[in-house]
């Protein structure tokens, strides 16, 4: 039987940005491919990536034009919270999963408004000319109690139990019953 072609990670923030990578897959912008996963209690809420609005047309030229794909795209983050709009999902106290980049301040403020509690992101590094919509928005989150986790692309490793002295960890009030 066919099984998964990647390892999940063991960490449950790093298999939500894992699947915020694929959604960011999906996108069509030739420059800037974003995936946003809203979250709560290990379930999915809402997605999505940044494009054009449902319905207008994302032809080459709109696309490849820096100016006229700006001024239509949606974000990712946007589209997240839209989505669960139309659907009559509640973001409040969700986690917010965003593949690669942290959100900008026009997303950070909808982010707050639609109560999401968290927001989670690799350190990846901004590009500069985003640098100061991002710090805007981190700015934003921290006066307004959203937490925004910036983890290390790498998942740590978890150190190797030593067993050599295990008998060590055992409670003396334990060791002695065998004696
Ligand atoms: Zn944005």
């Amino acid at each position: 039987m066919r099984k998964p072609s990647f390892k999940a990670p063991k960490d449950w923030d790093r298999r939500w940005l894992m699947l915020a990578e694929l959604m960011a897959s999906y996108s069509k912008d030739p420059s800037t491919k974003v995936g946003a996963v809203a979250v709560r209690d290990r379930r999915v809420l809402s997605t999505g990536f940044n494009g054009m609005p449902t319905g207008v047309v994302d032809s080459s030229f709109r696309l490849n034009d820096r100016d006229v794909r700006l001024s239509m795209t949606v974000h990712a983050e946007m589209n997240v919270i839209n989505f669960a709009a139309r659907n009559g999902v509640s973001l409040m106290g969700s986690d917010l999963f965003i593949f690669p980049l942290a959100p900008c301040s026009n997303c950070a403020s909808s982010i707050i408004q639609a109560g999401v509690r968290r927001v989670i992101v690799y350190d990846y590094v901004i590009p500069q000319r985003w640098q100061q919509s991002f710090d805007t928005a981190a700015e934003m989150f921290s006066e307004s109690g959203v937490a925004l986790l910036r983890l290390p692309e790498k998942e740590e490793k978890e150190p190797e139990e030593d067993v050599s002295n295990i008998g060590s960890k055992i409670p003396p009030s334990l060791r002695d019953i065998s004696a």
